[in-house]
């Protein structure tokens, strides 16, 4: 093995891929119902939120908008920093649109507070966030979830979506990665 390098065998399963599954389909019944009709923008952020994003708007299946943000925390590596950084904000106007959150996981709850701030001053009728896991323990500033999937520890996390150093995205399950990297 090559030093610094990651293998497979350092994750262990947390939730599989149905369980993901059955619970976005919950979720997106309960976003369906209380935004029917109101042309939601949902609003992914990147990178870790796009796996989520796309099975969430086919199970919604109502008229909606989507945007991306991009927003660094972590940098290359597994420990947060402070501060949050704009990499690609978005253009199109907010003003009086219901914008919904996408965020593949809340930790410390910097980042939501951050585009929480940057939203406001577009002025939307309504802000939300859906994130599909929590880790509520690690918590630095108050988040409303609105549309939660998972709680999960405070483990580090990787799949459906969600990195480290770029790796792992593509598992279906989310897992734990263990050990020293
Ligand atoms: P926060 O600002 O709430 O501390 O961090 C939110 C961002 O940190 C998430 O969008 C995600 O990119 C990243 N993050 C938080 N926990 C984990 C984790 O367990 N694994 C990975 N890969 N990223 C995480």
């Amino acid at each position: 093995m090559l030093e610094g390098e990651t293998h497979l065998s350092q994750l262990s399963t947390l939730i599989t891929k149905e369980e993901i599954e059955n619970r976005v389909a919950e979720l997106a019944a309960e976003i369906r119902e209380d935004y029917l009709g109101k042309n939601p923008l949902l609003l992914g952020i990147l990178k870790g939120s796009f796996v989520f994003m796309s099975d969430l708007i086919r199970k919604l299946n109502i008229p909606l908008e989507i945007e991306f943000i991009r927003l660094s925390s972590y940098g290359a590596g597994k420990e947060p920093s402070n501060r949050i950084r704009l990499v690609h904000g978005i253009n199109v106007p907010l003003k009086d649109r219901h914008v919904l959150i996408i965020e593949d996981i809340v930790d410390t709850g910097l980042t939501v507070r951050y585009l929480h701030d940057y939203l406001n001053r577009k002025r939307p009728s309504s802000i939300k966030l859906c994130t599909l896991f929590d880790k509520p323990s690690r918590r630095v500033v108050d988040v409303t979830v609105d549309y939660l999937g998972f709680k999960v520890p405070d483990t580090f996390v990787v799949g459906y979506g969600i990195d480290f150093d770029e790796k792992f995205r593509y598992l279906p399950d989310l897992c734990i990665m263990e050990g020293q990297v």
